[in-house]
């Protein structure tokens, strides 16, 4: 067993410890993984301090270009120190090893350098020539300007990922930020503070502070006057509590929310890829990923053949040792969360489910049986009321309906008040198309699953959100927008 890590605040481009402190543990193991410094109320006080002076100081005086050439050293940064990462982020979060070392963290990293480069392209100016009511002409421009000091606040199911995807659009368009990433998994994003360090970015333009949500650093941070904007990632409920606290003082917030999605897959699709891809959009993450897919909807005619292909995949999923590059499946984030989602698999079985496979907790080898392990699990026969059909579980499981054409997947997917992401599958594109544009969810996959260009739209519908991230549509929610009205021709 490794020493666990101890996890400080990182405020005004320093280290600080509290007197309070918290126990992280590891997943998959129960061991201890991070002794963690919770912020007080005066840290937070002194974070929003210290990103004001940043912002109004050295921040904003620097030109565009350096802001963004720090930024690209930051991800280099990350990623020369790759494994120290890679262990931090799988003792927090019982990640597989493939999943950290191919995709968060070098992702974590690239996103500063993607909104880097994103921002220093040129937009199009908006002018508009006008004419006065005496004749004269006027000329209208626009000017953009940073929102100021941006809240950032992180779930624990992609740690690193979550913490550069609020820091980087925050810091490419001149903000100043104080980012609270999960109490769960606290560790990735405190080590960034040594890396902003290092890259040179002046004490203040980004703290990170530990704690919980109400009563604690999410709540003293939220509800802090000094705050311009929250940018929130996680539950709904939680999402509702932040959009009240931003109400007071009309601060802007962009919330990145639950989702129910769905998966349709129609009779002329190749069968195969259908199967692979749903069952990835399913199992990934041990099903902890916001995009993952709970609800599948499938041409009658296809129906036993795709269940029968899922079921082979869910139970060829390899439970183990995250560090071991044969594992596919993790454990669940937390004891909590897992008990959270047994109870979810103990309804469907009350409303009705069959269980095709899984629905408990899987038997472990020794050093893993104090994990948080939950078996991968399908379910055909719910009620479309049913609360497993309703409410996002957040877990390795979905259910499986059949259809007997493309409007009943329709309906049956935007059947939800959640509208974050849905796949369809088929071999004939003005069919997926159709099906596609009448789906009520902010992304959305054509025979594929997760493929994400950092340059496209993100965001959800309905209770799945409020605002779009991602590529340029990000300068929205981190800029403030001034229109510049000069009158010519004077007399
Ligand atoms: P959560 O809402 O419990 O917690 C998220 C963060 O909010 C944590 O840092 C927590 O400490 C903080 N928090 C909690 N209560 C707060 C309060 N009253 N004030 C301020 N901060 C508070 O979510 P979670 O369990 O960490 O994450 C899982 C959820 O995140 C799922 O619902 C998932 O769908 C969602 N998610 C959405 C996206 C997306 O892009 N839409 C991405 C990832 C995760």
């Amino acid at each position: 067993m490794t020493a666990a890590r101890q996890v400080k605040n990182f405020i005004d481009g320093e280290y600080r410890e509290s007197a309070s402190t918290f126990e992280v543990p590891n997943p998959a193991t129960h061991d201890l993984a991070a002794i963690v410094h919770e912020a007080s109320a005066d840290d937070i006080d002194d974070a929003v301090a210290a990103a004001r002076r940043a912002l109004d100081g050295p921040w904003s005086r620097m030109s565009a270009e350096n802001r963004h050439d720090l930024m690209r050293k930051a991800c280099d940064l990350i990623l020369s120190r790759k494994d120290e990462f890679i262990a931090a982020e799988i003792a927090d979060s019982g990640h597989p090893i493939a999943a950290v070392s191919a995709i968060e963290i070098p992702r974590g990293a690239q996103q500063l350098r993607a909104f880097a480069d994103i921002a220093s392209r040129p937009s199009e100016p908006e002018t508009f020539d006008t004419q006065t009511p005496d004749g004269r002409q006027a000329y209208n421009y626009s000017q953009r300007v940073p929102k100021g000091v941006i809240a950032a606040i992180c779930p624990w199911n992609l740690p690193l990922i979550m913490a550069t995807w609020k820091l980087a659009p925050a810091l490419a368009w001149g903000n100043t930020v104080v980012l609270k990433p999960s109490e769960e998994t606290p560790s990735t994003a405190s080590m960034l503070g040594q890396v902003f360090v290092d890259a040179g970015f002046p004490a203040g333009v980004v703290n990170v502070v530990n704690g919980f949500g109400a009563e604690s650093a999410g709540e003293f941070l939220t509800c802090h006057p000094g705050i311009n904007a929250i940018n929130f990632t996680g539950e709904t409920t939680t999402g509702t509590a932040i959009m009240q606290a931003a109400a007071v003082g009309i601060r802007d917030v962009s919330l990145e929310l639950g989702g129910k999605n769905a998966a349709i897959i129609l009779d002329d699709c190749n069968l195969d890829a259908a199967i692979a891809g749903t069952a990835a959009s399913v199992f990934y993450n041990s099903g902890q990923i916001c995009l993952g897919t709970e609800r599948v909807y499938v041409s009658r005619s296809i129906y036993d053949e795709f269940v029968a292909g899922l079921k082979r995949c869910a139970e060829g999923q390899v439970l183990g040792d995250p560090r071991s590059s044969a594992t596919t499946m993790g454990p669940l984030v937390s004891h909590e969360h897992r008990e959270k989602v047994l109870q979810c698999y103990r309804q469907a079985e009350a409303e009705g489910a069959e269980v095709v496979t899984g629905g408990g907790v899987p038997e472990m080898e020794h050093d893993f049986v104090r994990g948080a392990w939950i078996e991968p699990t399908i379910w055909i026969g719910l009620p479309e009321d049913g609360l497993a059909v309703k409410e996002e579980i957040f877990g390795p499981c979905c259910h499986v309906v059949p259809v007997d054409d493309d409007d009943a997947a329709i309906a049956l997917a935007n059947d939800s008040r959640y509208g974050l992401a849905a796949t369809v599958w088929s071999t004939d594109t003005p069919r997926c198309r159709r099906v596609v544009e009448e789906l009520n969810a902010g992304v959305c996959w054509i025979n594929g699953w997760m493929i994400r260009d950092l340059r496209t739209p993100f965001g959800g519908f309905g209770e799945s959100g409020i605002g779009r991230e991602g590529g340029a549509h990000a300068m929205e929610f981190h800029t403030e927008l001034k229109n510049i009205c000069q009158v010519m021709d004077l007399p």
